[in-house]
């Protein structure tokens, strides 16, 4: 079976991020470049996401074209092979449905800045696109002209969230970053009467960003003692971010 250990990931994601509850259903899905060959396995279309085994994730090229399976691929597989063609920092993709930042992308152009924690790893905001036609490559387009170079996330008007990581596990993070912050801003703006709530100040934000890029997460080893070299080597979760 061609990318066997990718097309396990994928339905590991799915089962995680049902788990989570930020998909439902059939609705979303997931796909994972092969830093190798290039090739993607992506979920198949319209299967529950308990259904589903590594045979029915499908292989393919960045251009759509199968390579290995039995299944037809998610109908969102141009957006997936899209991104992938133009942003080459995305290594995996995670696409849900989850429920506030669907509502965020139906009354607002951007998730501004509403919690700490978002703006460290996402910067000053999540855009959201034009009203996109899904299952065709307008919907791809719709996230390319909002997407920055190096972006995470992105809302879908009308429709969901797409995440992007270099792999799953950080994917799947920001998918659920996004959908806290997106939750405690529809929250806040019912509880103060549909105004604006207070915001992380803008100006604050490269700052603390680059500090936290800088100085999050665990040495690699603490073989060289607590003055040693290996103990304040930084491995960071996000060490691909550019700051
Ligand atoms: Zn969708």
């Amino acid at each position: 079976m061609l990318l066997a250990e990718l097309r396990e990931q994928v339905v590991r994601v799915g089962m995680n991020a049902l788990e989570l509850g930020i998909v439902h259903g059939t609705a979303g899905n997931m796909s994972i470049r092969d830093a190798e060959s290039g090739l993607i396995a992506i979920s198949p279309s319209g299967m529950p996401y308990a259904a589903v085994t590594a045979e029915d994730v499908v292989v393919l090229d960045d251009q759509g074209k199968i390579q290995d399976s039995c299944r037809k691929p998610s109908s969102e597989t141009p957006l997936h092979t899209m991104i992938y063609r133009q942003r080459p920092h995305v290594g995996a993709i995670v696409h849900t449905h989850s429920h506030f930042s669907t509502v965020v992308s139906t009354i607002r152009d951007a998730l501004p800045p509403i919690l700490t924690e978002i703006t460290l790893v996402l910067g000053a905001g999540v855009p959201v696109t034009r009203y996109g036609l899904t299952g065709t490559s307008d919907l791809g387009e719709s996230v390319l002209e909002v997407l920055d170079h190096r972006g995470l996330a992105v809302i879908l008007r009308n429709h969901g969230l797409i995440a992007f990581g270099k792999d799953f596990a950080e994917a799947l993070m920001v998918a659920e970053i996004v959908e806290e912050a997106a939750k405690v801003y529809v929250h806040a703006l019912a509880a103060n009467g549909g105004r604006e709530p207070y915001l992380v100040p803008e100006d604050l934000i490269p700052e603390m960003r680059e500090r936290f890029l800088a100085s999050y997460g665990q040495p690699t080893a603490r073989s060289g003692g607590p003055d040693g070299e290996s103990c304040r080597r930084h491995t960071g979760k996000f060490p691909w971010l550019p700051i």
